[in-house]
């Protein structure tokens, strides 16, 4: 049972780099304690430390310039998913980033944001008709092809259109990773990307190329997320690049590759610290000059999708404290702490067993510490936001902070026992301003049309 380690200011750590104790012993972001963000917001409330994200994501991209300019260049795609909203996807663009979308929610999100098409990317394993036109009418950057009947269904719109579609092929290379180590396995069964072992890969190559209304501008792998090595990341690489170098054989010239997103962050004091942007970015340049290097290929344009690594340590999640109940469990005394939220504004703990950790937020609490489950309100025993925290005697209304929220939380987020979504309050320099506002129970009715 560990306690939540204090906020240090340094970007390994689990809270975001502006996250400190004020001098009254309560949490502050950005100069801004935790007491006024929750009076003037209320709780649940997402708190996003703008400038720490817009640090990861500038890291990411000065890493990848930096590696990739004796290369030929280098781009990074904000993968939406992770958390997209107006202010995100313009700050994303501000410093340098493109942005990836899976939907037409996300697409329409960046391009409301000022995002120009042509920097934004399609995703997606069954992309509805409305997606694919919206991605050509806007001159998105490319549409990452995922089947091969959406050859057919992306050509047969761009012809519609009498435009030429940039195309991406998702491939699955076997690559597989996820924590700490990678598999390399010969058969897939998941349901992204075309198979290079089955040669359905080989096969959407060869007809995207045959048609003239698809430009192919670029191969694509994503091998996973939360990956703590970048050794699988270099593994992935040598075998996009092998296809890229068979479709060279075939006549046909590729020029981008992608390789996909996953790069993990410290969700505990007990998750190992994941390597810099930097070393990231210099493993994918040196497998893919080495490949270069072999083939006499010309090097492609590499871009990357982080989406966790750049939002999910800029985020912490702010909950009330409601009922304490001290249980007897099979291993000693426990305490569960309510709070109000839950599996509906973090969803990670019910869906993969995600770790995380929690502070007493707005004091310092003295007092021996118990083996404390801080658990949501909705009617589901799997309803666990922390699964095991060492905390202070602590009482309701005590204010509770949770790190690295910022991906896959608010996005995933629900309605699940009709809970409003909470709102996201961006911090900076000493002042607060909601980016994505509070549900209220008439949003809700306002759907309900009887
Ligand atoms: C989910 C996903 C990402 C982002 O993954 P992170 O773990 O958030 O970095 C990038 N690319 C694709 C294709 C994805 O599916």
């Amino acid at each position: 049972m560990a306690r939540a380690p204090e906020p240090t200011g340094r970007p390994d750590g689990v809270w975001s780099a502006n996250v400190a104790r004020t001098e009254s012993g309560e949490l502050a972001v950005a100069g801004v304690p935790v007491t006024q963000i929750a009076g003037e917001f209320g709780t649940p409330t997402y708190i996003l430390d703008e400038a720490d994200m817009r640090a990861r994501a500038r890291a990411w991209k000065n890493a990848m310039d930096a590696a990739f300019a004796p290369l030929a260049g280098a781009d990074v795609y904000y993968a939406g998913k992770a958390f997209l909203s107006k202010a995100v996807a313009r700050w994303m663009a501000k410093e340098g980033l493109n942005i990836d979308s899976a939907s037409e929610g996300e697409l329409r999100t960046a391009l409301s944001a000022g995002v120009p098409g042509s920097r934004i990317g399609l995703h997606g394993n069954n992309k509805s008709d409305a997606e694919i036109t919206l991605a050509l009418e806007c001159g998105s950057a490319h549409i990452v092809v995922d089947s091969l009947p959406e050859i057919e269904q992306v050509a047969r719109i761009a012809r519609a259109a009498g435009t030429r579609a940039p195309v991406y092929v998702r491939l699955t290379t076997g690559v597989h990773a996820g924590g700490h180590d990678f598999i390399q396995t010969a058969h897939e069964d998941q349901k992204f990307g075309l198979s290079v072992t089955t040669g359905a890969a080989q096969e959407a190559i060869s007809r995207i190329a045959a048609n003239p209304a698809l430009s192919l501008i670029g191969l694509h792998s994503h091998i996973g997320s939360q990956i703590l090595a970048a050794d699988g990341f270099a593994q992935a690489a040598r075998a996009v690049l092998d296809v890229r170098a068979w479709a060279a054989g075939q006549g046909i010239e590729i020029t981008e590759v992608d390789l996909g997103g996953g790069y993990g962050v410290r969700y505990t004091d007990a998750d190992a610290v994941p390597p810099a942007p930097e070393e990231f970015a210099r493993v994918l340049a040196a497998a893919v000059s080495e490949h270069v290097a072999q083939t006499g290929l010309r090097p492609p344009r590499v871009s990357i999708e982080p989406g966790r690594s750049i939002v999910a340590p800029a985020m912490m999640t702010l909950y009330t404290v409601g009922t304490i109940k001290d249980v007897a469990t099979d291993s000693g005394p426990r305490r569960y702490v309510s709070v109000d939220g839950g599996m509906s504004d973090n969803l990670r703990p019910a869906l993969y067993g995600a770790q995380y950790t929690a502070l007493v937020a707005n004091r310092l609490v003295e007092g021996e510490e118990a083996r404390c489950r801080v658990v949501g309100k909705h009617c589901e025993s799997g309803d666990i936001v922390v699964h095991d925290v060492a905390l202070p005697p602590l009482a309701a209304g005590d204010l509770l902070a949770v790190p690295v929220t910022g991906a896959y939380g608010r996005s995933m987020g629900s309605n699940y026992n009709m809970l409003p979504r909470p709102g996201v309050v961006s911090v900076r320099d000493g002042h607060c301003r909601v980016i994505l506002r509070r549900e209220t129970i008439e949003d809700q009715l306002a759907l309900d049309v009887g």
